[in-house]
C-alpha cells in the first residue's frame, strides 16, 4: 500500500508527547513490511536532530489561506534502507518559532495555530499533487491534521491524485480538538454547509477540527481499546462522545506500542549504565549516579519515585498536591521531570524547596534524562486522570521501574495491579480519582518494595512485556487493507 502519513510531530524530529514517539514510529515498522510512506510534518525552527541530507523543492503553486497566498517550500530526508521519506512542510512565517504549539515562556498558545495547521493541511494537498502519488490511505493524527479527510470529502473529491484515497484519523487525546472562534471557518474555505449548526465542524458556535475529522475520516482510532471504550462516556467523552458514538462502528483502539530500539535498558545509549533482567546491578549504578547528580543522598532503603510528564491536569498531580506532606513523610525520594502549567512548576518547586534531601524537580524537557530517570529510579508514578494510551508506564515496565498508576485508559490495559495472594503484577494500580486511593496505592508500593524477592519478581514481570510495534503495526496494516479494498 501507498501511505500517506501527516502529523505535526514525528520522532527524531519533533516531539512534545507521546504523538511524536508515535508517528516515529508506527510509518517505520509499516514501511519495513514493505509498504510505501510518506511522511509529512511541519518545518519548525529546531527539529530535534541535525538532518544533513535534506534536500529543497519550492512549489509553484502557493497556498491560499483566509484569501492570503502563501508560499511552500518542501524540504525531504529519505530513510535508509526502507521505503520511507520525511517531508518537511516549510513556511517561516508559521513555523519558524522557538516552540511547537504554544510561547512556552509565556504559557499561551499561539494566536494563529488556526491558520497555522489550515496551511499546513492544504499545503500537505498541494505537495501531494505535485509529487504525482495518489495514496491509498491518508493516517491523519490529531486536530492538527484533522482537515484533510473534510477536503478529501468535499474541496477535493474530483481530485483525480487522491482518487480512491481512504483516511484514518487516529485520536491520541480528545481534550485537545483545535477549536475556534467562528471567524476561523472561512479561512479553511471548506464549504459553508459545514458548518451549519449540527453540521460536522459546528461545536457551540465554534469551529471544532477534530470534530470535523471524526465525522469525514472513513476509519477513526485511537490508542488504547480501553480509551476507545471511554471516549464514547459523557464522563470521558470531552463534549465529542455522542458524535463517536453516532461513529461506533467505524471507531476501534489500537494501543501504541513501544520502539525498543530507543526505549530499552539493554541498549539505551542515553543511559550510563545497560542492564537487563539477568543482571540489574547497572540499575543501582544508574540510581547511585542520578542521586549524585542531583546532590540527593543515597539511601538504600529509600525507593526512588519517578515522574516525566507533562505538568497538566490531565495527569493528576492535583491529586499528588493534596498527599505530598504525608508522601514526603515516607521513606522514599523523588525526582520529577516534566514541564507545563505555571501551577504545576509552583507547587514542585515549593515542595523541593521544602524537602531538599527527598524531592528534586527538573523544571525542563530533556530527553536524555528522561531515559536516564527510567532507568535510575524504582517506581514510576503516573496517577492520571485520563490517559488515551501513555507510553511512559510501558517505557518503566521495560526499565524494571514498577508503575505506580490509576486504572484508565492505555494504563488499565498495559499495568497488572500486583496480587500479593498469587504473587502476580507488574505494577500498583488504583481505581478511584481520589488523594486517599492514590496514597493508598504508594503506601502499597511502599510495603512491598522492603521485601527485596517479591519486589524483583514484579520488576521481571515487567521487563518481561511486550508491548512493541509489532503487534499494533499489524493492528493499523489490517485495518488500512480492509479500508483499501472496500
Ligand atoms: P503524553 O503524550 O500525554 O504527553 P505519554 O506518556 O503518551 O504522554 O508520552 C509522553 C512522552 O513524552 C514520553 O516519551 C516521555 O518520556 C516524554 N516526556 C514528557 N515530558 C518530558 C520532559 N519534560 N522531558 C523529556 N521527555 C518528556
Amino acid at each position: 500500500m501507498k501511505i500517506l502519513v501527516v502529523s505535526s510531530e514525528a520522532v527524531p524530529f519533533a516531539k512534545t508527547g507521546g504523538l511524536g514517539d508515535v508517528v516515529g514510529a508506527l510509518p517505520k515498522a509499516l514501511a519495513k513490511k514493505g509498504h510505501e510512506l510518506k511522511v509529512f510534518i511541519p518545518r519548525y525552527r529546531n527539529l530535534t536532530i541535525q538532518i544533513n541530507l535534506v534536500r529543497k523543492q519550492q512549489l509553484s503553486s502557493p497556498v491560499l489561506v483566509g484569501g492570503r497566498k502563501y508560499p511552500l517550500t518542501l524540504e525531504y530526508v529519505a530513510e535508509k534502507r526502507i521505503p520511507l521519506v520525511n517531508y518537511f512542510v516549510k513556511n517561516d512565517r508559521f513555523f519558524d518559532r522557538k516552540d511547537l504549539y504554544r510561547d512556552n515562556a509565556l504559557g499561551e498558545d499561539y494566536t494563529d495555530n488556526d491558520e497555522r495547521f489550515i496551511f499546513f493541511t492544504k499545503a500537505v494537498l498541494v505537495a501531494v499533487g505535485a509529487l504525482d502519488w495518489t495514496p491509498d490511505i491518508i493516517h491523519v493524527h490529531d486536530w492538527q491534521s484533522a482537515l484533510i479527510p473534510a477536503y478529501l470529502k468535499t474541496t477535493h473529491k474530483d481530485d483525480p491524485s487522491l482518487a480512491g484515497s481512504r483516511t484514518v484519523l487516529t485520536i491520541h487525546n480528545l481534550a485537545y480538538q483545535g477549536a475556534f472562534g467562528e471567524e476561523t471557518f472561512s479561512k479553511t474555505d471548506l464549504p459553508p454547509e459545514q458548518f451549519f449548526a449540527m453540521a460536522p465542524f459546528e461545536f457551540y458556535g465554534k469551529v471544532n477540527f477534530l470534530k470535523g475529522g471524526i465525522m469525514h475520516a472513513d476509519k477513526v482510532t485511537t490508542v488504547s481499546r480501553q480509551y476507545a471504550k471511554e471516549i464514547q462516556t459523557e464522563q470521558l467523552g470531552c463534549g465529542l462522545n455522542g458524535v463517536l458514538t453516532q461513529r461506533a462502528d467505524d471507531l476501534t483502539g489500537i494501543l501504541n506500542g513501544v520502539d525498543y530500539s530507543i526505549w530499552s535498558p539493554s541498549r539505551d545509549k542515553k543511559i550510563p549504565h545497560n542492564y537487563h533482567p539477568a543482571n540489574l546491578s547497572g540499575k543501582r549504578a544508574n540510581k547511585v549516579e542520578l542521586l549524585r547528580r542531583f546532590s540527593l543522598p543515597i539511601r538504600d532503603r529509600a525507593p526512588l519515585i519517578g515522574i516525566i510528564s507533562r505538568l497538566a491536569d490531565q495527569k493528576g498531580f492535583d491529586l499528588f498536591e493534596e498527599i505530598a506532606d504525608t508522601v514526603f513523610a515516607m521513606n522514599l525520594q523523588m525526582i520529577v521531570l516534566g514541564t507545563g502549567d505555571t501551577k504545576y512548576h509552583e507547587l514542585f518547586a515549593d515542595l523541593e524547596r521544602r524537602y531538599p534531601d527527598k524531592l528534586r524537580a527538573c523544571l525542563t524537557f530533556d530527553d536524555g534524562l528522561a531515559h536516564w530517570i527510567e532507568a535510575a529510579c524504582d517506581m514510576f508514578l503516573m496517577p492520571s486522570q485520563f490517559e488515551p494510551c501513555g507510553l511512559n508506564q510501558m517505557y518503566s515496565l521495560k526499565y524494571g521501574t514498577v508503575p505506580i498508576v490509576r486504572e484508565v485508559g492505555g494504563l488499565a490495559d498495559t499495568v497488572d495491579d500486583y496480587d500479593p495472594h498469587n504473587g502476580t503484577g507488574t505494577g500498583f494500580v488504583f481505581k478511584e480519582y481520589t488523594a486517599q486511593a492514590l496514597l493508598d496505592c504508594i503506601e502499597r508500593a511502599i510495603a512491598v518494595f522492603s521485601k527485596k524477592r517479591v519486589w524483583t519478581k514484579i520488576m521481571k514481570a515487567g521487563m518481561r512485556r511486550d508491548y512493541s510495534w509489532d503487534e499494533s503495526a499489524r493492528k493499523y496494516e489490517e485495518l488500512f487493507q480492509q479500508l483499501s479494498n472496500s
